[in-house]
């Protein structure tokens, strides 16, 4: 997946994933909406068959992506984050070790402890951010879990060093990207084997469809995650893959905005009365900065902020009137929201943190309606 290489990463999510320059033939790869394929005989190089296996709708979007993350293999698409984060699990062998962040996201958390309640797997749970002891807990394990910076704390790994160790024990390596997007972090070149995206987020961006999506470049972990898909059939529909890539047009734009948006927003935050505690990287005082500095080409869309008490939170939730009070993340409108107020989230987060997706909107219109709520909340300001 090297045909844009010459190219810039802004370039390539405008330039990959096109059809053949043939006189009157489509600049957008169309919609194809058919379950089987024609079968000439005798059969002609790669075989389409069925659509569980193969798609045409998907291969544009799978060959951008892999551009984007310097894979030299096409993506393969799943029919969520979560679905992706199940067949990247399943290269673990039966009765093998993993170690994963005790704040990835909460879905790849609770699939990994739900494959060890049923005997399948063990777990190791970690603080990401803390290198000796993440390394300390490497010894037998056969997949390292990375994901950086961390949902919704915010810790910052050293994935590099992490991502070597790993492969020296042993270890496949899998990265969820999904919170830097390639745009900020290309896991593949600092060793990973197997990148993740919850296409749902910033890759789609309109938090108009549940998409997900691994990227490799070896060759028989992908025939193994390809045959993984095929037969457990959690595969993508063609619409919400051409949404997508149709996303991944703007990937750049909107990621710069929505990076801007935040940091000025942290700036303005950390100095705030209410708040009594921000995460973000970006911000010279958070422990992570350094590290992301160093390692990312951007601090990211999500700040976390605590406030005073439990209520307060819920009160500035719902005073807000241009965010959103909703979940998720990686969509082009700003999102708010108080993470203990799901059922599975790890108790480690503060009750009276809250989540802030930051979208493109206008910074001042964000500001004004996050500052009127501030202020407007019960044992606030
Ligand atoms: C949302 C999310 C997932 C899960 O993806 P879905 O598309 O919701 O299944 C995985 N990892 C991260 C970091 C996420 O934010």
């Amino acid at each position: 997946m090297t045909q844009h290489a010459h190219l810039a990463p802004d370039t390539i999510t405008v330039a990959a994933g096109r059809p053949p320059r043939n006189h009157d033939s489509p600049v957008n790869p169309p919609i194809v909406l058919s379950s089987t394929f024609h079968e000439t005989a005798p059969p002609v190089g790669s075989d389409r068959i069925y659509a569980r296996m193969s798609n045409p709708t998907w291969d544009p979007f799978e060959e951008a992506l892999a551009e984007l993350e310097g894979a030299a293999l096409p993506a393969l698409t799943f029919a969520s984050g979560l679905g992706a984060a199940a067949a990247a699990l399943s290269l673990v062998p039966a009765g093998g070790m993993v170690v994963i962040p005790r704040h990835a996201y909460g879905g790849s958390v609770s699939l990994a402890l739900a494959e060890e309640a049923r005997g399948r797997l063990t777990v190791r749970q970690v603080d990401i951010a803390d290198t000796s002891q993440v390394l300390g807990q490497l010894d037998g394990a056969d997949m390292l879990w990375l994901e950086s910076p961390t949902n919704p704390m915010l810790e910052v790994a050293e994935t590099a060093v992490l991502a070597a160790a790993a492969k020296a024990a042993g270890a496949t390596v899998v990265v969820d990207n999904t919170f830097n997007t390639p745009l900020v972090s290309r896991p593949l070149d600092y060793g990973a084997d197997v990148v993740l995206h919850s296409v749902t987020k910033y890759l789609a961006g309109h938090s108009d469809v549940v998409l997900g999506a691994l990227v490799t470049s070896d060759a028989a972990m992908r025939a193994e995650l390809a045959t993984y898909r095929t037969l457990h059939g959690a595969i993508a529909g063609p619409f919400e893959v051409w949404l997508a890539l149709r996303g991944l047009r703007t990937l750049a734009l909107r990621m710069e905005r929505s990076q801007a948006n935040a940091l000025e927003l942290a700036r303005r935050l950390e100095v705030h009365p209410s708040v009594t505690r921000i995460r973000y990287p970006g911000l010279p005082n958070d422990p992570g900065h350094e590290r992301a500095t160093a390692q990312l080409k951007g601090y990211g869309g999500i700040i976390s902020i605590e406030l005073e008490s439990r209520d307060a939170a819920d009160a500035l939730v719902e005073a807000v009137r241009l965010w959103l009070p909703a979940t998720s993340l990686g969509g082009v409108e700003s999102l708010i929201e108080r993470r203990r107020r799901q059922p599975g989230e790890p108790k480690t987060v503060p009750e009276a943190l809250v989540r802030l997706s930051v979208g493109i909107e206008n910074v001042e219109d964000l500001w004004a309606d996050l500052e009127a709520a501030l202020s407007s909340a019960p044992n606030n300001g």
